[in-house]
């Protein structure tokens, strides 16, 4: 197999059939084999019914159909643990991110690449708060992480095979793969799109799924959080240490012992709110060590006609 196409699915009946003739005509141009492989991640409405249309007339059309939602990583990796080709490529389902550009990974990837990104120029169709957040959140995380996440990127790329086999080899259970993938290291490069509006269909990353995703991210990658819990710690001793002598001066020699109810009031709650942040912070770094020790499946198959023998 030349050529590995996945596509994660929640609830894009109304998408399916376009994507799939677009990615079709796509891939014929690069004359090559290629099978595409459809994650139906707990969809509500109809998209497991079309894919499984879809595998019927082709049998490069692979399908995975979970039990329920798990989630767009989730559904991603369990594409990439399945899937056969030399270059794999990962791609969203709403036909925001154009199949066309697949060509122009294809040509990077003949120059010698691993793994070929699409940086977004432009994206349309977006709230200006998520364009806001999102940014915001990507500045943030190569600030504070060794690794050099790219700006305005998605999960859209086309990789090599090693890349992949290397991802199947890392257990974390909160995936964040587009700062795993650049972990990994190898040649890396981008061809830039401008990114279209969702064809059809509603977003399946509201804002609780998007802050769960950040916070995976920086947890994945970072200890700054722990840091700064610990900075903040010191702050809050250095500063109680000042009072502790500006209080005991003023009972020695000044006598107003009575007043300063207030005071109290503010460094009782102030310290109490760090703590409260400093246990929140640690807590989601034990839930997600958690997660890793119960050794759960990442995911769970209702059914799938990938066979075995094919990873
Ligand atoms: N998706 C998924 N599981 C989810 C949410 C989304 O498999 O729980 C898929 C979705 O069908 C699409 C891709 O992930 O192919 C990107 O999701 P979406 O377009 O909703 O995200 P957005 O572009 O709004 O960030
Ligand atoms: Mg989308």
């Amino acid at each position: 197999m030349d050529y590995s196409v996945i596509i994660p699915i929640y609830n894009e009946e109304e998408n399916i059939q376009l994507l799939y003739d677009r990615l079709q005509e796509v891939m014929t141009g690069l004359q090559s084999e290629t099978e595409y492989i459809f994650i139906n991640d707990g969809s509500a409405d109809a998209s497991i019914q079309l894919i499984k249309g879809l595998s019927a007339q082709n049998k490069h059309v692979k399908y995975i159909d979970f039990s329920r939602n798990f989630g767009h990583q989730i559904a991603v990796s369990a594409g990439l643990d399945k899937c056969a080709g030399n270059r794999v490529v990962i791609i969203d389902a709403d036909l925001q991110d154009p199949p066309e550009l697949i060509l122009e990974m294809a040509k990077k990837m003949d120059e010698g690449y691993e793994v070929v990104y699409a940086q977004r120029r432009s994206r349309k169709g977006e709230s200006f708060f998520k364009k806001i957040t999102a940014s915001g959140f990507y500045k943030i995380l190569r600030s504070i992480t060794s690794i050099d996440i790219p700006l305005n990127t998605g999960d859209f790329r086309m990789m090599d095979k090693r890349i992949v086999e290397v991802l199947r080899e890392m257990p974390e259970k909160n995936k964040f793969l587009r700062g795993q993938i650049s972990w990994i290291g190898f040649r890396q490069t981008f061809v830039e799109f401008d990114r279209a509006e969702r064809n059809a269909g509603e977003t399946g990353y509201p804002l609780k799924k998007m802050l769960r995703f950040a916070i995976d991210g920086i947890t994945a990658f970072s200890d700054a959080p722990l840091k700064f819990v610990f900075s903040m710690g010191i702050v809050v001793f250095i500063l109680t240490f000042f009072l502790i002598l500006y209080t005991l001066i003023s009972w020695l020699f000044f006598e107003n012992t009575v007043q300063g109810w207030s005071s109290i009031m503010i460094s009782v709650l102030f310290i109490g709110g760090v703590q409260m942040i400093g246990i929140g912070i640690i807590g989601e770094y034990i839930s997600r060590i958690g997660n890793n020790v119960k050794e759960r499946p990442l995911y769970i198959i209702r059914e799938s006609n990938i066979e075995e023998e094919n990873n």
